[in-house]
């Protein structure tokens, strides 16, 4: 018996939610239910977060939460419950299953079946961006290595408990090497522990123009949360079958599963509503706990009933469906169809495998690192390199020359292009002549001189050796 937490949401969200509850308990799930209130009511009650602090207690006692969809007022402050439950639960995994049911559902594309699991928490998606001149923003990209085995060890997993084949990783590692770097490394690493699970690795732009053109070269992706975001709407898009797609947020302890649609408000209380999406989360649910015959017989009997032609109106086609059907009849529908296989689309396995292993993260031993130099940012507003070099010089000391000046990433000088364009955001990289004799004081000391000087630095990054490694990028051109 699992307990899980549910909450109705708004607009169709109480149809769908009741027709997929009567449908899974119907299979044979073991769920015992608490219900709390979340939405658009707790929102204009005054709550700016849609929910209250006693239903935060539920959802983290049962560490399992089953959403429909719910509306967020226009205007007035409201936060997202979607971002919030993410953040504060620490749903560190988006998966998003996408399949397409051809012929019952039009797509281009007859054989996708493809999951696309995202990382959640971080990437681009930190939300630490800042002005620091005139001309240049910028948003810090932040990959942690608990982040990467997380997610990476999350897919494999997944993939193995759901019986699929191969893993594929996309990340843009060519350009750049550290924190794309890490995520492919730690794929690498991570799939050596899956040798019945088959692993590759493509640059995300290819990958990309790939998954779009020949989706079934693929079974499941994993990728940072930049990539994931864009791709698995993509996925959906492609697969025909927006509406009938369910996801997860997976965390260390807690999970959230819901439909990718949302509450439909001019849909609801009409007895309208497709109720797939949230059942497909609710299968993932089942999945999620350990349940797996029950979602296996759940997933069996809905394709059943799709390629039986039962459908309700968003996807109904004449020529294509038999009868249009309501929520209640779709649901009636998949009740009748439980035991049975699906004959034209490809039944589901789920192989009884139970809950996946998912070890919490251990912190490694710490990696032997010293500071070897600084790069100090600068907000300068002339465009001649050789004219910034000459005041930065002022600046040096024995154990810090300067070594090099980029713009954008560029290097500029010494021996720069005078074709490239300068922005008035400046990299000055300050060394030691020889490896050793660098340290934090260095750093102070130039800082110092450089105010004196009436240099501005907008901001200062460490240079460090990891295990004897340079830990930072060479500028392009260097
Ligand atoms: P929507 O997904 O609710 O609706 C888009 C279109 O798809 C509409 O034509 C709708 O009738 C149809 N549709 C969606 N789900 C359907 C279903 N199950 N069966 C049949 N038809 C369905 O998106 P929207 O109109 O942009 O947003 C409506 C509200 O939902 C907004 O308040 C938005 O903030 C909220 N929303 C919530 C979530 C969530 O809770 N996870 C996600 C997206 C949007």
């Amino acid at each position: 018996m699992t307990r899980i937490t549910i909450a109705k949401g708004d607009g169709i969200g109480p149809e769908i939610m009741d027709a997929t509850l009567r449908i899974i308990l119907e299979a044979g799930a073991q769920l015992e239910i608490d219900e709390i209130e979340v939405g658009e009511k707790v929102y204009l009650s005054g709550n700016a977060s849609g929910i209250a602090p006693e239903s935060w207690d539920i959802i983290r006692r049962n560490k399992i939460f089953l959403k429909a969809p719910i509306t967020t007022p226009q205007g007035g402050g409201y936060k997202s419950l979607n971002v919030s439950t993410r953040k504060f639960l620490g749903l560190y995994a988006n998966i998003r299953p996408c399949r397409s049911y051809h012929p019952f559902i039009a797509t281009k594309h007859p054989v996708m079946d493809v999951v696309i699991v995202r990382e959640n928490e971080e990437d681009l998606y930190a939300g630490i961006e800042h002005q620091q001149t005139d001309e240049v923003v910028q948003c810090l990209k932040l990959i942690s290595r608990p982040g990467c085995e997380k997610i990476i060890r999350y897919a494999f997993e997944f993939a193995r408990q759901q019986g699929r084949k191969k893993v594929t990783c996309f990340t843009k590692d060519n350009i750049m090497k550290q924190t794309d770097g890490l995520f492919h490394q730690v794929f690498e690493e991570i799939a050596k522990e899956y040798p019945d699970i088959e692993n590759e690795h493509w640059i995300v732009d290819i990958g990309a123009a790939k998954l779009a053109d020949t989706p079934e070269a693929f079974d499941v992706l994993v990728m940072p949360n930049l990539y994931g975001d864009v791709l698995s709407d993509v996925a959906a898009q492609i697969s025909g079958s927006v509406g009938l797609a369910g996801s997860a947020n997976i965390g260390e302890t807690c999970a959230m599963f819901e439909a990718i649609h949302g509450s439909a408000p001019r849909r609801a209380g009409q007895n309208l509503a497709n109720p797939s999406g949230l059942l497909q989360a609710a299968i993932m649910m089942l999945n999620h706990v350990g349940q797996t015959q029950v979602a296996e017989r759940v997933q069996n009997a809905w394709l059943t009933t799709i390629e039986n032609g039962i459908h309700t109106y968003d996807i109904y086609k004449e020529g294509v469906s038999r009868k249009k059907v309501g929520t209640k009849e779709f649901a009636d529908a998949v009740i009748n169809n439980l035991g049975k296989m699906p004959q034209t689309l490809k039944a589901v396995s789920y192989h009884g495998k139970g809950a996946l292993n998912l070890p919490r993260y251990t912190r490694k031993s710490p990696t032997p690192k010293a500071l070897v130099g600084v790069d100090l940012f600068v907000h300068w507003r002339g465009t001649n390199p050789e004219e910034l070099s000459n005041l930065l010089k002022a600046l040096e000391s024995e154990k810090a020359k300067l070594k090099l000046i980029t713009n954008r990433g560029i290097k500029v000088y010494p021996d720069g292009f005078p074709e490239t364009f300068c922005t008035d955001h400046w990299r000055c990289r300050f060394m030691p002549p020889s490896e050793n004799g660098f340290d934090a004081d260095e750093i102070i000391q130039l800082l110092l001189r450089a105010r004196r000087a009436k240099i501005e630095v907008i901001k200062t990054e460490n240079l460090y050796v990891f295990n004897g490694k340079p830990a930072f990028s060479a500028a392009q051109g260097q």
